[in-house]
């Protein structure tokens, strides 16, 4: 039996597929231009899924994958109950997760209101700051909490700045430097151990 392998939906799907071709595997149709969300590949039998990247690791460490490529911020705010190894740094994906507000405004004193999708990222961030901070959970388009009151301060991923910038928004603190990541189930990296080796293995040659 081939590997099963969960991929990211939009832009790690458009880098990573040339990097998993380079190691031979290739899906059936273009997931690009198809409403599947499930590919046989050409040669070797694997199956690739396409998801939402939040729930690329859920694939992972249930088994359902055996291989599954998303953001380290994904794996972050997955949490620390990881039921899968973190193997390769693809070098793709590459961007920041940072504190941003309101340009030429100072962060207010006492409790700082602090939106994000990213909740378990930015909690632990504050806490190992020990500041204290009223999370709230958006699920996109931070960028319009402090413009609207809402929040203080925002936490979201940063790229060339230019989201920020067209919302009247600066960066301020980096948290941690995001980029994309290979996770094997720990099952997998025992019963498939040489079909995982060979594919980390090609990915390492070609990242
Ligand atoms: P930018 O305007 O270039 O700073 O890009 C920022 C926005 O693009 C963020 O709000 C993110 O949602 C998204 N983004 C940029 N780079 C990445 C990445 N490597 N992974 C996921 N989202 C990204």
């Amino acid at each position: 039996m081939g590997l099963v392998i969960a991929l990211n939906k939009g832009r790690i799907l458009k880098e990573c597929l040339p990097l998993l071709a380079a190691c031979g595997i290739e899906p059936d149709e273009d997931p690009g231009d198809s409403r599947k969300l499930i590919f046989n590949t050409r040669t070797g039998g694997h199956r690739i899924i396409v998801t939402r990247s939040a729930d690329v690791p859920t694939y992972v460490e249930n088994g359902v994958a055996d291989i599954g490529v998303t953001g380290k911020d994904t794996i972050l705010e997955y949490g620390e109950a990881m039921g899968f190894y973190e193997l390769l740094d693809l070098g793709i994906g590459k961007c920041r997760m940072m504190t941003a507000g309101p340009v030429g405004v100072a962060e207010p004193p006492g409790v700082l209101r602090v939106a994000s999708k990213f909740v378990n990222i930015t909690r632990d961030y504050y806490q190992r700051q020990s500041r204290q901070v009223a999370l709230i959970k958006l699920s996109g388009a931070m960028e319009i909490a402090p413009l609207l009151g809402l929040a203080d301060s925002i936490v979201d991923i940063v790229d060339t700045g230019n989201t920020l910038k067209a919302n009247g928004l600066e960066a301020r603190e980096n948290i941690c430097e995001i980029s994309t990541r290979l996770i094997v189930n720990r099952a997998s990296m025992k019963t498939k151990f040489d079909q995982v080796q060979s594919l980390v293995s090609g990915l390492k040659e070609v990242v």
